[in-house]
């Protein structure tokens, strides 16, 4: 028999509690999902998500009976959040699936963990676990979980039309936890079925990528992605780019502690063209932030790595120093890939080092002269103002941030007369 019982996340109170609210007068709920499937594999394990036969009605009346705050998350969908000194539980009613068309589910309440369980997408995200621990595995999912194959519950095919971003899910969840080769049917039925991905919400498409992208190490999926095509359906970028700088990047965090970031990973695989990134943002609804890490990246200058310090400093001031960083990392990424046993690589990754603390050490100066200075030195407002103070800042920058205002102060009366 396999058990969750010992575990820690599992004997927690509020978990417990929330198991003997559902599994009290003829009702059921089970743990199942990712906190089933990372805790037998040893992993962490963050939101818990329970599977009940009560009705949702019926959970938010227990909760609210019991004293716990119920959040109506998604109640015609039959999901509700029990909340428990600030951790949330996600219970969801068992449910089937009355109709599908690829991007949307019409679901019905059910009280057969059967067909809950088979209407999920791959067998290892089908595990549960019951209110005394004990692993139930209606669909194989633990054999699976073992030899860590990911594979989609029944016919690959008709599990993909269903719901067309099963085609990313089954990367994204081979990226994380699988080994090998992945599934063959699944491969082929994901090969077959990738043009459907435009079919997608781009938000639902973006939010997948980039968990894929943030794996330990999603080198191996991505390859098999650009093996079968369905990379290029969804970040065409990619293709003459190629995915070639993961392995080097991947090795470069892991030696020097860098946390995984799924954005950068993507800088890794796309060209920094600032024309075609600005429409991969907005075609994948990138956020806010996310756009302009991409942006900075794509506006940094490229950098040598001899440059002096003097100069780079300057490029610092003139550009977003976060931008200069990203192609300072990917630089280092690609000088460590080449440095085993090549004496000008292994020099290079040091110099690329330094000049990487440069940057992050960086505070920009603020200028120290602005329009009321030039205006107090005779000037008359107009245009001339700007195009005098830009000559006077690119002068102080010229002579490293060392001039002093009353320096430039006297600089500024030469040009107004000259
Ligand atoms: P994690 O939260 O660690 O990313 P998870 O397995 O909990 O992994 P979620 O996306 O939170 O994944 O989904 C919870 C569960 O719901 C999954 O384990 C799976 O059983 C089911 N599920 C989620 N999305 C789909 C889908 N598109 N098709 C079928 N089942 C799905
Ligand atoms: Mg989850």
């Amino acid at each position: 028999m396999t058990t969750v019982a010992g575990e820690a996340w599992f004997q927690e109170a509020g978990l417990q509690r929330v198991l003997a609210l559902l599994n009290a007068d003829g009702g059921e709920g089970r743990v199942v999902g990712g906190a089933v499937r990372n805790s037998l594999l040893g992993l962490a394990v963050s939101d818990i998500d329970i599977a009940t036969t009560l009705l949702p009605e019926l959970v938010v009346e227990r909760a609210k009976a019991a004293g716990i705050k119920a959040v109506p998350t998604g109640i015609a969908h039959g999901t509700v959040t029990l909340v428990i000194d600030g951790k949330p539980f996600e219970v969801t009613t068992l449910r089937r699936d009355v109709e599908t068309d690829g991007r949307h589910a019409q679901v019905a309440f059910s009280e057969d963990w059967q067909v809950d369980a088979e209407r999920r997408d791959l067998t290892i995200n089908a595990l549960y676990a019951a209110s005394d621990g004990e692993v139930i595995d209606l669909v194989g999912g633990l054999a699976d979980l073992e030899r860590r194959n990911i594979r989609f519950i029944g016919d690959a095919t008709r599990r993909i039309a269903e719901d067309y971003l099963r085609i990313l899910r089954f990367f994204r969840f081979f990226a994380h936890y699988g080994s090998g080769r992945p599934d063959a049917d699944g491969l082929r039925a994901c090969a077959a079925a990738r043009s459907k991905l435009a079919s997608l919400s781009a938000e639902r498409v973006w939010s997948e990528m980039k968990k894929l992208l943030a794996a330990k190490d999603p080198g191996r999926a991505l390859l098999w992605m650009r093996q079968v095509a369905v990379l290029a359906e969804v970040l065409p970028e990619t293709e003459k780019w190629g995915i070639d700088a993961i392995p080097a990047l991947i090795s470069t965090e892991e030696a020097l502690g860098w946390t995984p970031d799924p954005m950068l990973r993507l800088a890794a695989i796309i060209p920094p063209d600032a024309a075609r990134l600005a429409k991969l943002a907005t075609r994948l609804r990138l956020s806010k932030a996310e756009t302009a890490y991409l942006l900075d990246w794509a506006n940094a200058p490229a950098i040598r790595d001899d440059i002096s310090e003097a100069a780079f400093d300057r490029l610092l001031y003139r550009h977003e120093a976060s931008g200069i960083s990203i192609r300072l990392k990917l630089a280092l990424a690609v000088a460590r890939g080449k440095a085993e046993g090549d004496f000008e690589e292994m020099a290079r990754t040091a110099r690329i080092t330094k000049l990487l603390d440069r940057a992050a050490k960086w505070k920009k100066p603020s200028f120290p002269v602005n329009g009321a200075d030039a205006l107090a030195a005779g000037m008359s407002a107009g245009p001339r103002v700007g195009e005098i103070l830009g000559k006077l800042e690119q002068q102080w920058s010229d002579g490293n941030f060392s001039m002093t205002r009353s320096a430039l102060l006297a600089r500024l009366k030469e040009l107004i007369e000259s």
